[in-house]
C-alpha cells in the first residue's frame, strides 16, 4: 500500500531506473530521474513523443516478462499503469525484490503553447525572473550555445533538454528544422521554451520562430532578454548612450557586409555603432567608414567573450583597429563598439577625463 507519510531521499547516481508509463504523461519524472544521475529505460505501451532521455524497452505481456524486466533495474517507478499491467508488476517486484515506487503524471495542456526566451549575454545572474518562471513549467527546452544552459537540470527538472546548436559530434540543427520541431512538440502538447542568447529578437531568429509558430496555429509569446549589444560593452565599461557624447546607438550585424549607401547613412548619423557578429566584416567596415568620412581616430573597442573568464577588451582607432585585431587574434563572438563612448571605458585615461569634461561643458552651456 502506498504510504503518504514518507519523504524519502535516494541517490540514483548511476543507478537503472525503470518508468513505466506513456512517454507524454510521464516526461516530468522521467527527466528529474535524468537530471539526479539515473540511467532511465521506459517501458511504455505508446511513443508519443520521442524522449531522448530514456532508453525505451519493450513492454511486457507476461508475468515471466516483468520479472525478468523488474530484475534487471534497481528502481522501478510506475507513473501511468494500465489496470491489468498493475497486479503483474507489482507481483514481479515482489518476487524479485526490486523497489516500486508511484509518481502523478505530467498534466497534459492542450494546446502546447511555445514561449520564445531571450537567456541574456552568457552570466545566469542576467536572466531574468519571467525567464526563469517559463523554464520552470516547461515540458521540453531547445537551447543552443548561445544561450545559458548549464544550469539546465536546475532550471527546468521537468523538462527534456534538446540541444540544437552546434557541439562536439553534431552538426546544428538546421533553422527550418528547429522550427518544425517546436512546432511538433507544442502540437503535441507539450509546454516548450526555446532558449536563446541574449534578446530572441537581436539577430536571434526568434522572428522567423514566432512566424513559423503563428503560422501552424501554435500560440507563442516571448520573454525579452538581456541583449549583448548593451551588456556586452557594459561589461567593458562603455556605456551605448551618455549625455552629449552619443544620443543614439545603431546595431548591426557584420554577418553581411553593409552596402556603400548603408556605410555612408551609418557615417551621416552619428552616434554609437554597435556590431554583432563583426569580426570578419570588420575590415570592410572600418575602410568604408572611413571611406565615408568617419574621423580616423574615432576609437573602437573589440571585447570578445563577454562574461566569460576569457573576456577581452582590445581598443583602438578606425584606421588602425584592423591591424591590431589581427595583431590580437581577435575572435568571434564578440562585439565592436565604434563612438566616442569607447573613451569612458577608461576613466583614467586623458582622453576620456577630455570627453567628459567637453560633456559637462556642453550640457552647461544649454
Ligand atoms: N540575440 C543575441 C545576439 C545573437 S547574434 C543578443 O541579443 O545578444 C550572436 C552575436 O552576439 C555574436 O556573434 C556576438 O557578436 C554577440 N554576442 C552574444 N553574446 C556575446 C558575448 N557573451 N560576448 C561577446 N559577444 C557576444
Amino acid at each position: 500500500m502506498p504510504n503518504p507519510s514518507l519523504d524519502i531521499s535516494l541517490d540514483v547516481t548511476g543507478r537503472r531506473v525503470l518508468v513505466i508509463g506513456g512517454s507524454r504523461p510521464a516526461r516530468r519524472v522521467i527527466a528529474r530521474y535524468v537530471a539526479a544521475g539515473a540511467v532511465v529505460y521506459l517501458a511504455a505501451d505508446t511513443y508519443e513523443v520521442p524522449n531522448p532521455l530514456v532508453r525505451p524497452v519493450t513492454w511486457p505481456h507476461s508475468p515471466s516478462g516483468w520479472r525478468d524486466l523488474v530484475s534487471a533495474v534497481d528502481l522501478v517507478v510506475a507513473v501511468d499503469l494500465p489496470a491489468e499491467a498493475q497486479p503483474l508488476l507489482v507481483a514481479a517486484c515482489a518476487e524479485r525484490s526490486v523497489w516500486l515506487t508511484r509518481e502523478a503524471a505530467a498534466p497534459v495542456s492542450r494546446p502546447g503553447h511555445v514561449t520564445l526566451v531571450g537567456g541574456g549575454p552568457g552570466d545566469d545572474e542576467l536572466l531574468t525572473v519571467a525567464a526563469l518562471r517559463a523554464l520552470a513549467g516547461a515540458d521540453i527546452v531547445y537551447y543552443d550555445r548561445l544561450g545559458p544552459h548549464e544550469r539546465l537540470n536546475e532550471w527546468a527538472p521537468g523538462a527534456e533538454q534538446v540541444n540544437v546548436g552546434k557541439h562536439p559530434g553534431h552538426h546544428a540543427v538546421p533553422q527550418a528544422e528547429i522550427e518544425r520541431m517546436l512546432v511538433a512538440s507544442a502540437l503535441s502538447g507539450l509546454t516548450v521554451v526555446r532558449l536563446k542568447g541574449g534578446d530572441p529578437f537581436v539577430f536571434g531568429r526568434g522572428g522567423e520562430e514566432m512566424a513559423a509558430c503563428r503560422a501552424a496555429g501554435v500560440p507563442v509569446t516571448v520573454i525579452s532578454g538581456v541583449t549583448s549589444a548593451i551588456a556586452v560593452p557594459a561589461l567593458a565599461g562603455i556605456p551605448v548612450t551618455h549625455r552629449d557624447v552619443s544620443r543614439l546607438f545603431t546595431v548591426l550585424s557584420g554577418h553581411v557586409p553593409l552596402s556603400e549607401e548603408e556605410l555612408a547613412h551609418l557615417v551621416g548619423l552619428g552616434g554609437t555603432i554597435v556590431v554583432l557578429m563583426g569580426v570578419g566584416t570588420l575590415p570592410h567596415l572600418a575602410s568604408g567608414l572611413a571611406r565615408h568620412g568617419m574621423r580616423a581616430d574615432m576609437p573602437v573597442a573589440i571585447i570578445e567573450r563577454g562574461f566569460s573568464a576569457q573576456q577581452r577588451t582590445t581598443v583602438a582607432d578606425i584606421d588602425t583597429v584592423v591591424t591590431v585585431a589581427g595583431e590580437v587574434g581577435a575572435r568571434s563572438p564578440a562585439v565592436l563598439v565604434i563612438g566616442e563612448v569607447v573613451r569612458l571605458a577608461q576613466c583614467d585615461d586623458a582622453a576620456a577625463v577630455a570627453v567628459l569634461a567637453n560633456a559637462a561643458t556642453l550640457s552647461g552651456q544649454r
